[in-house]
């Protein structure tokens, strides 16, 4: 399979944002045992509410944190990229979403009911940060642009032979005129001006550092897998 390379690439995309989720989803979950609110019954007396210690935040944040440590298990299983990340990127903004739904319970439907004076503390904050956080990796995952999809299939003609067929091989061009957001057709960074390489052939724009190990290890374009000369 010539496109299995560039899927590990992307699904090691996918992992290492499933983690970034995952670990910020560690950190929300650890948010419940701050203080969220503060109630002043006079103006000595004041008691203090964790976010533990309303159930249906701590439910809703431990679920939050579970199904992102879902999607975490997910990215690692799946091996369909275009399944991983919709199912990844679905579970973790799910995750995410359960995390956002904890503090605004809190905040919107506990304190009001309890019609007492009072101030938020920064734990509530802190669990509203890191649920929004998560959305970010979440969201990239989903985000991502697969380019096999829309890849054109190359197929070399078959010539029975196994002399190198000279006439099909491409050159590597460094480019400094690109368009701007353009990414890099092997890790779907953005590139720099500086360090921009393009396959003669296909016209596909890569890091220079990225194509040289691509190269070194493959010998191919990435994208239209002709033979590469240096
Ligand atoms: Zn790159
Ligand atoms: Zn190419």
């Amino acid at each position: 399979m010539d496109l299995e390379v560039s899927s590990q690439a992307v699904l090691g995309r996918f992992f290492k944002l499933a983690l970034i989720v995952a670990g910020i989803g560690a950190v929300h979950v650890l948010t419940l045992f701050m203080s969220w609110y503060t109630v002043v019954s006079d103006t000595i007396t004041t008691t203090t509410i964790q976010g533990y210690t309303v159930a249906e935040s701590l439910y809703m944040s431990i679920a939050g944190g579970m199904v992102c440590g879902i999607a975490l298990l997910l990215s690692s299983t799946l091996s369909n990229i275009i399944t991983a990340k919709w199912l990844v990127g679905a579970t973790a903004l799910v995750g995410a979403l359960l995390a956002i739904a904890s503090p605004a319970y809190t905040h919107f439907i506990v304190i009001p009911a309890l019609q007492v004076r009072g101030y938020l503390e920064i734990g509530i904050f802190m669990s509203y940060f890191s649920a929004i956080a998560m959305t970010v990796p979440a969201a990239a995952i989903i985000a991502t642009p697969i380019r096999v999809e829309i890849m054109p299939r190359v197929e070399l003609p078959s010539l029975g032979t196994s002399a190198p067929v000279i006439e099909e091989a491409v050159e590597l061009v460094r480019v400094t005129d690109i368009p701007a957001g353009a990414i890099c057709g092997i890790c779907y960074q953005e590139l720099d001006p500086e360090t921009t390489m393009m396959c003669s052939n296909c016209q596909t724009l890569f890091h220079k550092g990225c194509i040289d190990i691509w190269v070194n290890l493959n010998g191919i374009c990435p994208s239209c897998k002709k033979p590469v000369v240096r």
